[in-house]
């Protein structure tokens, strides 16, 4: 193994990043904020809630990936997501609207 096939990450991270922008994005969520402030306080407070999978190989995640990636899973972790949107939207962290 080289040393540039080492990594590390939460594969509950890559996850939950593209979910909560494709949700943010989506029909339901068109009055909720979209900066960066909001969409990275969503990716924190569900990442805080569900258990991390963090992985040393691309190999290792390509598997872990495939794991989550089931509808269950994504059920499970859409209604985490979900909760968490709507606490941050109600209690953003900056004042005025942002213009994104
Ligand atoms: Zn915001």
């Amino acid at each position: 193994m080289y040393m540039s096939d080492l990594i590390l990450v939460n594969v509950t991270e890559e996850i939950v990043r593209g979910l909560v922008s494709f949700l943010l994005r989506g029909p339901e969520y068109q009055t909720f904020c979209k900066c960066e402030i909001c969409e990275f306080d969503t990716v924190a407070l569900t990442l805080n809630a569900l258990p991390s999978k963090y992985v040393t190989s691309m190999e290792a995640r390509d598997e872990a990936f495939k794991e989550m990636n089931t509808p269950e899973s994504i059920e499970r972790i859409n209604k985490e997501i979900i909760h968490v949107l709507h606490v941050v939207n109600k209690y953003p962290r900056h004042k005025v609207e942002p213009t994104s």
